[in-house]
């Protein structure tokens, strides 16, 4: 008998996996960079929690979760996001005043599989919470720019819309459901279906986008506060040298989602899957999941999407091949004294021959080579074309100019 990956799940290996730890590497010292400590909550979380969280009419809510009965008859969900976990666990701390968590895990959707499409699949992310200003929605585009960038996505845009307040947007929703009431004949049925239930979400329907391009804009119906922080994340993200193109369809379903809404595209992925990531602002979230109001912002990003856009080189995973001709035992104590001084290291410890340690180390894609001489003494160390004598003590400084 033998066992696959449950579908839609992968197992990740060499080498691919030198391109995932780079990139977590990457988000890790952005996220740090910018302020935001590690934060890390269940993989299961109540049901409930996400019904609210998410939104119970949502695809994702009636669709797409692993939800199960435990041995003590509670509904439990693997989470399919980041973001609702992370504001409990804000509200549950008790902490008051501006918060900032970052998070790093693998989530969960029922989903049909396709390259980039996964049943797990992993984000990383931020939430920054009891936070109103413009200031706060620029940081936080910033930071999602800044590691995209930083892991190469090409062709990568930010893409940024407002979605007003609960004090203009019912206003613009009237006049959004009328203008689709007029245009009904020349919707699909699924935007035919949600004209009463959630207008706004019809304007994400890409069959109906020629319709929509005629669609009134939420831009244009903003109120004087919403239409000034709109400006101010706009300003901001030009003083900050983020190119981002304006797209008034851009939407997210849920009345407590509120004003910035933005979103990372990879142009040169296929467009079915070239959203890496989005986000947006969240005013209404907390009171959503019962707890007090605490206004934030936050973004989530597909690291499987990143990895399948990302031009990133793997970086070999050791800095040393360590080749022995006294046997694994005296390899053992000088990778162990190289890996002291920070050194990667790997090493031959089956006692192979000198001809087979030196095929492996060539395999490994090393960067040196370090023999380990019969009598004791001095090793030594190769690195492309160059060769030297020295005693171990010194091959970590030695190397240390001459690696890139
Ligand atoms: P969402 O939480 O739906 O806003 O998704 C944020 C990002 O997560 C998307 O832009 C994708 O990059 C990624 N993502 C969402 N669902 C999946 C999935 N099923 N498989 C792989 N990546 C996904």
């Amino acid at each position: 008998m033998s066992f696959r990956p449950p579908k839609g799940t992968d197992d990740i290996g060499a080498p691919e996996s030198h391109v995932w730890r780079d990139v977590l590497r990457e988000w890790e010292t952005w996220a740090d960079r910018f302020g935001y400590p590690l934060v890390m909550t269940p993989i299961f979380e109540a049901t409930e929690l996400f019904e609210r969280g998410v939104g119970d009419d949502t695809e994702v809510v009636t669709k797409q979760m692993y939800t199960f009965t435990d041995r003590g008859g509670r509904s439990v969900t693997l989470r399919p996001e980041g973001t609702a976990g992370v504001v409990r666990a804000f509200l549950d701390s008790g902490a008051t005043g501006a918060w900032k968590g970052a998070y790093s895990g693998p989530m969960f959707r029922y989903e049909r599989p396709q390259a980039g499409r996964r049943r797990q699949f992993w984000q990383v992310g931020v939430e920054y919470l009891d936070v109103k200003g413009p200031a706060a929605d620029a940081e936080v585009i910033e930071l999602g720019f800044r590691f995209l960038t930083g892991v190469e996505v090409p062709g990568l845009e930010v893409v940024v819309n407002s979605l007003g307040d609960e004090v203009c947007r019912p206003g613009y929703v009237t006049i959004l459901r009328n203008f689709l009431e007029e245009n009904r004949d020349r919707l699909c049925d699924d935007s035919v279906s949600l004209i009463g239930v959630n207008p706004l979400r019809v304007l994400d329907c890409k069959i109906c986008a020629p319709v929509l391009n005629d669609a009134p804009a939420m831009k244009d119906h903003l109120c004087e506060p919403c239409a000034a922080h709109y400006d101010e994340v706009m300003t901001a993200l030009k003083r900050l040298e983020i190119p981002y193109r304006e797209d008034r369809r851009l939407v997210r379903g849920l009345d407590y989602y509120t004003r910035t809404a933005f979103e990372y595209l990879a142009t040169d992925l296929e467009a079915a899957q070239n959203a890496v990531g989005g986000g947006g602002r969240y005013d209404g979230l907390a009171e959503a999941i019962g707890g007090r109001r605490a206004p934030g912002v936050g973004f989530a990003l597909g690291v499987d999407r990143i990895i399948l856009a990302s031009v990133l080189e793997p970086d070999p995973q050791v800095d040393v091949y360590l080749v022995s001709e006294t046997g694994p035992g005296d390899a053992l104590v000088a990778a162990s004294t190289l890996r002291s001084r920070g050194l990667r290291v790997d090493l031959d410890t089956e006692g192979r021959s000198v001809k087979a340690q030196f095929r492996t180390a060539g395999r490994s894609q090393a960067r040196a080579l370090v023999v380990l001489p019969t009598e004791g003494g001095d090793v030594d160390v190769r690195i492309d074309e160059e060769r030297a004598q020295m005693p171990l003590q010194d091959v970590a400084a030695w190397l240390e100019s001459r690696l890139p």
